[in-house]
Parts: C-alpha cells; sequence; structure tokens
C-alpha cells in the first residue's frame, strides 16, 4: 500500500532535530523505518513530517566502560551483534538482540526506535525493564533520564513528550560471573514472541542466587517484571525444585491476555517454561539462549 503524503528533512545536529520535533504537532522521527513504515502504510499513523535522525553520528555510538555500557539510541541490531566487546560486557543483550526480527530488518532497525516503540512482545524493552536500564532522552525543555521501569506505559505507549528524542540507553555494568539466560518462543524465527523470559542472578559464597531480575514480554500491554518470581529465586541454589517453584510462580503471576495467536492459559503455561528454560541456561544446565 502507498504510504500517506509527508513532508521530509534529515537534519544534520540534534538541536536541529529537538527543533523540528517541537515546532510541528505532526511531526513524528524517522529512525530505522521498520516499525513505522508498517504503520505508516496500514495508516495506523499519518504524521505530516517525517524527522529522519540518520545523519547524527553521535547517536551510533557503543560506548563500553567500568560504570556500564551506553548505546546510542541509532545503534542498529546489527551492530550490536558485530561488535564482539558486547558478547562478555552484555551477552544478555546480544543473545537477545539475536531473537530480534530477520537479517534485513536488523540491518536497518535501531534500539532507539524498539524502545520507543514499545511493543509488549519486543525484547529490548524487555531486556532495557530487566536491566533497570535509564533512557535518556533531549527535549525542548532539556536532557532527563526516564528509568525503563517508568518508561513502558502501555502498547506502544512510552512517557516520551512529543518533543521528546531518545538518545541513549544506558546499561548499567556487566559483572563477569553474573548467570543469566534468555529463551522465547515464537512460530516462526524472527516473528515476535509469543512469551519470552530473560533472567539474570549474581551468587552469595555458597552459590546461593541474589539480587535476581526475571523480565517476561509478550505476556502483558508492556514488558513486566516478576517480583513473587524473584522472591522464590534468591537466597536459593538454581536446582530442580527451585526451578520448579519459579515456573509455577511465573505462571501464576501473569495475566496474559487472550489474541488471535494463542489463548491466556497457554501463554501463561508457556511463559511458566520460558522461565524454567531461562532458568536452566543461568544455572548452566542447558544452553542460556535458545528458542
Ligand atoms: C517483519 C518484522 C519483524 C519484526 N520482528 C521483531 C521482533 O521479533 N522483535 C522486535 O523487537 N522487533 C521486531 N521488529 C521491529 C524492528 O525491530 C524495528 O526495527 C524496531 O521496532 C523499530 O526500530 P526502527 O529503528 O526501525 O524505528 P522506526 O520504525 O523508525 O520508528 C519506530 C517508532 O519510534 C520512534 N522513534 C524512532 N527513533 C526514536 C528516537 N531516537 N527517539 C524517540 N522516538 C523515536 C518513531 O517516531 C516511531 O514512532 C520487526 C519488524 C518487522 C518489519
Amino acid at each position: 500500500m502507498k504510504l500517506p503524503p509527508f513532508d521530509y528533512v534529515c537534519p544534520t545536529t540534534l538541536s536541529e532535530a529537538v527543533a523540528l520535533l517541537a515546532g510541528h504537532d505532526d511531526a513524528k522521527l524517522l529512525a530505522g523505518g521498520q516499525s513505522l513504515m508498517p504503520m505508516l502504510a496500514f495508516r495506523l499513523a499519518a504524521p505530516g513530517l517525517l524527522v529522519d535522525l540518520r545523519k547524527l553520528e553521535d547517536l551510533r555510538r557503543i560506548k563500553i566502560a567500568d560504570d556500564g555500557i551506553v548505546l546510542g539510541a541509532m545503534v542498529r541490531w546489527c551492530d550490536i551483534q558485530a561488535d564482539a566487546r558486547l558478547r562478555t560486557a552484555h551477552p544478555l543483550l546480544v543473545a537477545a538482540v539475536e531473537h530480534v526480527a530477520h537479517y534485513q530488518i536488523r540491518n536497518r532497525g535501531t534500539i532507539g526506535g524498539s524502545i520507543a516503540h514499545a511493543d509488549p512482545a519486543a525484547e529490548i524493552p524487555g531486556i532495557a525493564l530487566t536491566c533497570e536500564a535509564g533512557i535518556a532522552t533531549v527535549g525542548k525543555s532539556g536532557a532527563r533520564v526516564i528509568p525503563a521501569s517508568k518508561f513502558f506505559l502501555g502498547p506502544l505507549m512510552t512517557a516520551l513528550e512529543p518533543d521528546e528524542i531518545i538518545v541513549e540507553i544506558r546499561l548499567p555494568a556487566w559483572p563477569a560471573a553474573r548467570r543469566w539466560g534468555f529463551q522465547e518462543f515464537a512460530r516462526r524465527r524472527g516473528d515476535f514472541a509469543m512469551a519470552g523470559a530473560a533472567i539474570w542472578y549474581d551468587q552469595d559464597g555458597q552459590g546461593r542466587a541474589r539480587d535476581a531480575h526475571v523480565g517476561v514480554i509478550g505476556v502483558a500491554d508492556r514488558p513486566q517484571r516478576l517480583s513473587k518470581v524473584e522472591a522464590v529465586l534468591n537466597g536459593c541454589t538454581i536446582d530442580e525444585a527451585t526451578i520448579a517453584q519459579a515456573e509455577a510462580a511465573a505462571s501464576a503471576e501473569v495475566d496474559p491476555p487472550e489474541d488471535i495467536h494463542a489463548s491466556a492459559a497457554y501463554r501463561r503455561a508457556l511463559l511458566g517454561t520460558m522461565v524454567e528454560r531461562a532458568l536452566r541456561g543461568a544455572a548452566g544446565v542447558a544452553p542460556a539462549n535458545e528458542g
């Protein structure tokens, strides 16, 4: 289907982009276009002006430091996959990106676009929540950092103001010894997940889990942390009994919607299985990333 008509600008500075966005009520940012273009084609959006971010080179940087990782909003999925440093600096992020869409889409789609689009089944909003990322923005009133826990408000709804641009995703540092697992189920590889789980925990001197973080996608109107499952894990060795308890707690804690793809009961059971498998991966008795 043909796109609706729109004007197009391609600013070369961030301040120019902010001014364009603030000066036009009907403007929309264009990053990789992999969500926005289908929205235009289906007439789900009809902006009068597209502000293309592709010339803002500062938004393409990946910085890895002792105090954390900073990903510019225009970092593409393929950039994350190609950066060998990230495989040790943040293996959970890299594992999740491997499940995002298909090769062609990963060559254009960006992390900032995905966070702004806020699809409830998308991997990286789930990782941002699970890893307590900060979403750094710039708008006409200045800069701010929005915690991921306050950013995702519903399906395709976020805490972004209309004139705000995401400039960076900030992830806390990742200790080398951290245990992690990522699992999702999609009908075809590259499709959005019907349910998925990202899990990490650190260990005390006796090998018991502490500071467990469990985030899930595809089972609510936004990514969700499962605090009851985290409570099951904290202080325990991740053995068969704990994994079974966590699986049951996960199925009980979510309240998934019913849709054309699956019943609520199916999704609840599936999510329990994703949590179980992710935990097995984290504990080292199965691959940490599968699906
Ligand atoms: C067939 C197909 C399969 C897909 N499968 C998956 C999948 O399995 N998992 C997944 O996560 N995604 C999937 N996607 C979506 C893909 O990952 C997109 O690339 C991503 O969601 C949006 O990134 P983008 O750079 O293309 O953003 P765009 O499409 O350009 O923009 C998306 C939205 O974000 C806004 N925006 C963009 N950048 C910024 C910014 N810096 N600040 C503020 N707002 C901004 C835009 O205005 C727009 O509203 C799929 C897409 C397709 C077409």
